[in-house]
């Protein structure tokens, strides 16, 4: 039989939504206890309201520290309302029973994001809300947690439904409030960890929030969800859709791989990148985002359709007319002008999102891979590569048109799986060689794509003639070079450190071709 609550505690920093909620509750004949803030909210709104103080007998203490944690909280909690024991402890002691408890946590996730000091992120460390937690999660044969607004509404509703709550509906809530403590201390220990850069803690754990259940996975017979670690980095995960069908699972880690790639280009020129299964096929820039986009597409028509755009300025009219000449699944821009989204409006299956603002690349968050047993962690891959790193290792040193190109090529490439190979001239990409097991294999790929493009445009050379390439981590042999220098690629930008650099220095000398060494890999895999 569903249990019937006859008191609720209430304890919430987020007062969101509260009053409602408590005013229903009110309206069933709860009876609501609650602690300081929340006490004076709920008295405010003029709902009848007994002080947790005067329940334990104490007062709320040492700057809030000390509120809830007593037995005659707990023990209303935690008591097995049917074992004899327990209630004829209740009875001795005066505990009564709470049926309903309702916590939102202190926001030390949201005061560590704001970039609090030390001392202020410690003292928004929540000690009661999650013991409370646990305990009426523990007794979930029967009590019922609530550690999150969104389940107002259906709690309201199961009262409604049955009178009270019934045992699945606590199972879940339990569920949800595990997860939440678990989460809490999680992020807890990862704040601790990088404020004394402990990297290799004995214990680590990570937690993410329910942003979206996903029809499927990577494959339909895969389920799947997207959860997000409350970091708020600018980007799929806090993007805004304007219109379009919901994002699958392969469309938000498409996107996120071009948007995190136009963030190379935040303050620059205009920039696009377009981008497929994880992969640039095409980056461009150019002198309107219309032009960046075109640069972008002409890398490589065929693989462009179905693909994901993101631009590192505000989407414009002509940039989207641009865009709807083909299908595209996803466009991410930091912002859209009305004209572009009336022109994305006629094409109901492009979904758009905007994020505000493009992430820091400078900036990186932890990345994970799960294998099976357990999961690797690491720093995300922050380039810190600037103009003075670079080593010219040829006699021949890159002009001026093509160090800005090495460059360009070199952002692409941190972004291209390995093996990867970027060939770029005048600010666009014009052929790339993605994920291959062998080096040589990304060059001759690269040296294809950029051949197709002058097939498709009827160019009587390829634009692979007077470019520039980049390799995500060196040579291992000459051959590569050779491919390069076969094709009329002019300059090179890769880290070094192979035990044939000679060769390759070398090789790239006799064939005329400028060189650089960046001393820093961008493995991708
Ligand atoms: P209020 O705004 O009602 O004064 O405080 C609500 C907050 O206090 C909630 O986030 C709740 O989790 C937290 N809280 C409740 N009891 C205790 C306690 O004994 N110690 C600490 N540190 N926090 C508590």
């Amino acid at each position: 039989t569903p249990v019937r609550i006859r008191r609720a505690l209430i304890s919430v920093s987020d007062k969101t939504g509260l009053l409602d909620f408590a005013r229903a509750l009110h309206g069933h004949g709860t009876e609501l206890l609650s602690t300081g803030g929340t006490a004076a909210a709920l008295r405010e709104a003029g709902l009848p309201v007994r002080d947790v103080s005067e329940v334990t007998g104490f007062p709320e203490m040492m700057d809030g520290r000390v509120k809830t944690l007593h037995p005659m909280v707990h023990g209303g909690l935690l008591a097995l309302r049917d074992n004899a024991d327990h209630l004829a402890a209740m009875e001795s002691h005066g505990i009564g029973a709470i049926d309903l408890l309702v916590v939102n946590l202190y926001p030390f996730e949201e005061t560590v994001a704001k970039g609090a000091d030390y001392a202020t992120s410690v003292e928004n460390i929540d000690i009661g809300g999650p013991a409370m937690i646990r305990a009426a999660a523990k007794n979930h044969a029967f009590v019922a947690v609530v550690t999150d607004a969104a389940d107002y509404a259906p709690l309201l509703e199961e009262v409604a439904a049955h009178g009270g709550t019934t045992y699945a509906f606590r199972q879940r809530l339990a569920l949800t409030a595990y997860a939440r403590t678990a989460a809490y201390d999680s992020a807890v220990s990862t704040w601790l960890a990088a404020a004394i850069q402990e990297e290799t803690p004995r214990w680590r754990s990570f937690a993410g929030r329910l942003a979206q259940p996903l029809r499927y996975g990577e494959n339909p017979h895969q389920k799947a969800a997207f959860y997000t670690d409350g970091s708020n980095r600018p980007g799929v995960a806090t993007a805004k859709q304007w219109q379009g069908k919901e994002l699958s699972y392969n469309n938000i880690n498409d996107t996120d791989a071009a948007f995190e790639l136009v963030a190379e280009f935040a303050g620059e020129a205009p920039a696009c990148a377009i981008i497929k299964h994880a992969n640039p096929c095409g980056v461009g820039r150019g002198a309107t985002l219309r032009e960046a986009y075109q640069r972008a597409y002409t890398c490589d028509t065929t693989s462009a359709f179905g693909g994901i755009v993101a631009l590192n300025g505000v989407l414009d009219g002509p940039t989207a007319e641009e865009i709807v000449k083909i299908f595209t699944e996803v466009v991410i821009a930091p912002e859209a002008t009305d004209e572009a989204k009336a022109i994305f409006a006629a094409k109901k299956n492009l979904r758009l999102l905007t994020t505000g603002a493009l992430p820091d690349a400078s900036k990186g968050t932890l990345s994970f891979r799960q294998v099976a047993g357990g999961f690797l962690v690491q720093d995300s891959d922050v380039d810190t590569i600037t103009a003075s790193d670079l080593k010219v290792v040829t006699k021949r040193a890159p002009s001026g048109q093509e160090l800005e190109d090495l460059f360009f090529a070199w952002k692409v490439a941190k972004h291209v799986k390995s093996n990867a190979i970027v060939y770029v001239k005048d600010g666009a990409t014009v052929g790339i060689g993605a994920g291959q097991m062998s080096r040589v294999d990304s060059t001759m790929i690269g040296a294809r794509k950029a051949g197709e493009i002058a097939s498709a445009l009827g160019l009587s050379e390829s634009p692979a003639v007077g470019s520039v390439a980049a390799s995500d981590a060196f040579f291992p042999f000459a051959d590569g070079i050779e491919v390069l220098a076969s094709v009329g690629v002019k300059a090179v930008i890769q880290p070094g450190g192979s035990m044939k650099d000679q060769d390759v220095i070398d090789t790239a000398d006799r064939l005329g071709l400028a060189m650089v060494f960046t001393g820093q890999r961008h493995f991708r895999h």
